[in-house]
């Protein structure tokens, strides 16, 4: 009777017939000893976890450990992307920062080859790797919010849906991304392009601390006054530098009303885009805009008169009071005749969640490439417009964040951050749903970029880029810049073995 009433904890620990919540009235349980479990190790090789081992881990870890043999083994190991499809040897999905020091050091005292997973939503799937140990914090999700302080503090496998929903109760905002879905680890610690950059900076630029543990199983603070040559690097440096259980973000007052423009043009796509663009040239910080080209899907979400047709949305939202951001966001509402405008004044949290629908987890094949633009002069606009109405795929996005305002004002050298520099970026984001096609829409995304080359600034932005480093050797470099040499000082200090490896990698100095 009383194994009933166990928590699901104690249901879990009570069935392997070892768990420290075992009661004394259950009968015992024989556990079949089951197979060792092959994962693989830095060096390629094969080590074995045995079930001596694996019943050991299981006393202390304290979220489930998932192997090929458990039930939910498939959606424990699915990931944002659908190109993705990898079988690792053993998921640890931690329940909070004690169990992430656990599995960091079986990963450290074993030399396994461990990949992270915040939100799971990185495009070069490093977030899951084939027979390695997967690290999966998507259990945990928490966010905190002290509106007297305005300190947002989220558990490093929290999603931007999970701040924004809690944020918004209290009218602030931390700058995320524009799905959200998307996690806010990953995202924070590759810079964070989203609706408000322009007015708050990336998201990067608003965390103020993070915990992390370290490839020697420390539990680290990191800020502007603790382990700060950690918290620079973490400021875009990626997941190069431990694992982050705890981000700690500044939050800003927003709305949560506030007005935002998406008019979506089927015409005219030309003028439409240099109107914007000159337009864009002129707006205040609280304006952050971009232009996307896009087949609207037959989906009920979206106005009928738009549905399967390629459209150019010049979306914004102003980040201040709605009456004012509407009289400032008119202009791109009448670029030319838009077949349809959603803009209006609406809570942040339905904009910031408007493409969710479209990306929906696992059922998009992407590959996706950026670069940071030096301007949009007009050929580079024409070259945009033409690969924008040539998209080989209608799920394909092909999308020009204006970037400046707040993001440039932070110094080149203040964060790990590359390229502040940069007007905007062009990210070719490569989404299809049959398999077939692949060769040819990952070579029409490259070949964009190698078009578009001759614009950019020689930065790319690495959470817009499917290409695994260790296979395109020019992308860390490119992306870093001259903060390159201080990341890879970094990593020697705090990581000289490249546990974190499956990542953007930088390598120990
Ligand atoms: C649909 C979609 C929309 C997107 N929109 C935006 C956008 O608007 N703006 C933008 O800037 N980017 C955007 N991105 C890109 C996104 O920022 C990156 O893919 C980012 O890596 C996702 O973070 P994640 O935690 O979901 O990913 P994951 O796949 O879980 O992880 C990505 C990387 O971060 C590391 N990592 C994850 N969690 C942790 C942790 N807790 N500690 C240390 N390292 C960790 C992983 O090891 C991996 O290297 C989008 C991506 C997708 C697929």
């Amino acid at each position: 009777m009383l194994c009933a009433r166990l928590s699901a904890r104690g249901r879990r620990a009570s069935r392997r017939g070892g768990g420290r919540l075992r009661i004394r009235e259950c009968p015992p349980i024989r556990r079949e000893k089951s197979m060792p479990i092959e994962v693989e190790t830095l060096s390629g090789e094969t080590d074995m976890l045995d079930d001596e081992k694996l019943e050991g881990l299981r006393m202390a870890f304290h979220g489930p450990l998932v192997t090929r043999e458990d039930d939910g083994y498939d959606e424990a190991r699915v990931v944002q992307n659908g190109l993705i499809d990898r079988r690792p040897a053993l998921i640890m999905r931690c329940s909070g920062a004690a169990d992430v020091i656990d599995a960091v050091n079986l990963a450290r005292e074993h030399g396994l080859l461990a990949a992270v997973r915040g939100g799971g939503h990185s495009v070069a799937g490093h977030s899951v790797h084939d027979r390695g140990l997967l690290i999966d914090l998507s259990g945990m999700r928490g966010v905190w919010v002290d509106p007297a302080s305005r300190v947002v503090r989220v558990q490093g496998g929290a999603t931007w849906g999970d701040v924004d929903r809690e944020t918004e109760v209290f009218g602030l905002v931390v700058p995320g991304g524009i799905v959200s879905t998307t996690g806010v680890a990953g995202l924070t610690l590759g810079g964070g392009i989203g609706w408000l950059h322009r007015r708050y900076g990336l998201s990067c630029d608003n965390l103020r601390a993070a915990e992390v543990v370290t490839a020697d199983g420390r539990l680290l603070r990191a800020s502007e006054s603790e382990n700060e040559d950690l918290f620079w690097g973490l400021r875009g440096g990626g997941g190069n530098f431990g694992v982050v259980t705890a981000f700690e973000f500044d939050a800003h007052p927003l709305g949560p009303t506030v007005m935002c423009a998406a008019p979506m043009y089927a015409d005219g796509f030309d003028e439409v885009f240099r109107a914007w663009r000159d337009w864009a040239d002129t707006v205040p910080d609280e304006v952050t805009t971009r232009a996307v080209f896009w087949t609207v899907p037959e989906d009920p979400h979206m106005p009928p008169q738009v549905h399967d047709r390629q459209v150019l949305i010049t979306g914004a939202v102003y980040a201040g009071p709605p009456e004012e951001g509407e009289r400032i966001l008119q202009p791109i509402r009448n670029l030319g005749v838009p077949l349809a405008d959603l803009s209006g004044p609406m809570p942040f949290r339905m904009f910031q969640s408007a493409f969710d629908f479209f990306f929906a987890k696992g059922m998009l094949d992407s590959y996706w490439k950026s670069l940071f633009m030096k301007e949009l002069t007009d050929r580079a606009a024409d070259l945009i417009v033409s690969c924008g109405v040539a998209r080989t795929s209608p799920q394909t996005m092909v999308h020009v964040p204006l970037l400046g305002g707040a993001v440039g004002r932070v110094g080149p050298r203040d964060t790990a951050f590359g390229d502040r520099d940069a007007h905007s970026m062009l990210s070719v984001d490569g989404n299809w749903v049959d398999h077939r096609g692949t060769a040819d829409h990952v070579a029409w995304v490259r070949h964009v970029i190698d078009r578009a080359e001759e614009f950019s600034t020689g930065g790319t932005y690495l959470n817009f880029d499917s290409d695994d480093p260790s296979k395109a050797p020019e992308l860390v470099p490119a992306a870093f810049g001259e903060n390159l040499r201080r990341l890879t000082e970094i990593k020697k200090r705090y990581d000289p073995q490249n546990l974190f490896r499956l990542n953007a990698n930088i390598p120990p100095a």
